[in-house]
């Protein structure tokens, strides 16, 4: 098997990140799999390698460790997503000349405009196929305005799988109302696509993620089948939070491991607290162990149910 870690790096790392690596890394470790880090800076505008960089530091001096991936090099040329555009190009293309995708001229505020629900707490804006039947002359005429984003056609139907964490998880994708983007107008590639590409060609059998990113695995099972691939096992992990409910990757104040090295914290200490979270060790008032140990250990994956964890006052 082979699982990995995909980070974006638009910021030093901090707790969040720490608890989905040290997760994806057991159970990789643990089924003797192969681990891939991957960097996920698609987004131009907000990565910076410098960030990248110190991403990498921080995961050596917590101690892990990594087969493919930046610094140790694999059968890929890059593990840099800024560095695969080209076979994201590629993949596009293909879609396109079999008739999967269409461009869209629509704007934000046309997008935004469109009759949205909001689900699971959070609002979600759907299309409505506006673009899908345009004629080729419409298309033509359009082209010359503006650079379309292209969405991919989506054939109406229902998605099952099994979440390793979360359980038995069901949704349905509708033609027009579901046709999501590929690539944005100004260019950009869609996390959607990137991430089916990238895991398919790098052959990752297990995703480890935040539980915010189960609502996009039903776009990524499309674009699977698409592909004629075989999609990994998904395992969608609670978010750290505070007692207000923030995510601690987005308050203001998140958490970053150089805070913490420049608190004096150890690495044992933060992989200690994590380890708690997941019923790896017993809980205490100054948990400290090492990875090695932790290898040892088993997951309680009926902690990693829930939907968010609360971890305030413990770091
Ligand atoms: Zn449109």
């Amino acid at each position: 098997m082979k699982g990995r870690f995909a980070p974006s790096p638009t910021g030093y790392i901090h707790l969040g990140n720490v608890w989905i690596v040290l997760l994806s890394y057991l159970s990789t470790r643990q089924q003797q799999g192969t681990y891939v880090v991957r960097i996920e800076d698609i987004d131009l505008q907000r990565s910076k390698r410098d960030y990248g960089e110190a991403l990498l530091d921080d995961l050596e001096w917590l101690g892990f460790d990594w087969d493919e991936g930046p610094r140790v090099g694999g059968p890929q040329l890059s593990y840099w997503q800024s560095e695969r555009l080209h076979l994201y190009d590629e993949v596009l293309q293909s879609l396109g000349d079999r008739a999967l995708t269409y461009p869209c001229f629509c704007n934000r505020t046309r997008v935004q405009s469109i009759a949205s629900a909001p689900h699971r707490g959070e609002i979600v804006h759907h299309y409505d196929g506006h673009c899908r039947h345009l004629t080729i002359s419409e298309v033509e005429k359009r082209m010359e305005e503006k650079v379309p984003s292209y969405r991919v056609k989506v054939e109406t139907g229902t998605f099952y799988f099994d979440d390793i964490y979360q359980g038995e998880q069901c949704y349905t994708l509708q033609g027009g109302i579901d046709d999501f983007v590929l690539r944005r107008g100004d260019g950009m590639y869609a996390y959607n696509l990137a991430v089916v590409i990238d895991d398919i060609q790098m052959g990752i059998t297990e995703v480890v993620r935040g539980q915010d990113l189960l609502d996009t695995t039903p776009q990524q099972l499309y674009l699977y089948n698409l592909l004629g691939a075989v999609s990994p096992r998904y395992s969608h992990a609670p978010l750290l939070i505070d007692s207000d409910g923030h995510r601690l990757s987005k308050r203001q104040q998140s958490i970053t491991i150089r805070e913490l090295r420049a608190l004096q914290w150890e690495p044992n200490r933060i992989l200690g607290e994590l380890a708690m979270l997941a019923g790896l060790i017993q809980p205490s008032s100054n948990p400290r162990i090492s990875l090695d140990e932790l290898l040892e250990r088993s997951i309680n994956t009926e902690l990693l149910k829930q939907k968010s964890i609360i971890v305030d006052g413990v770091f």
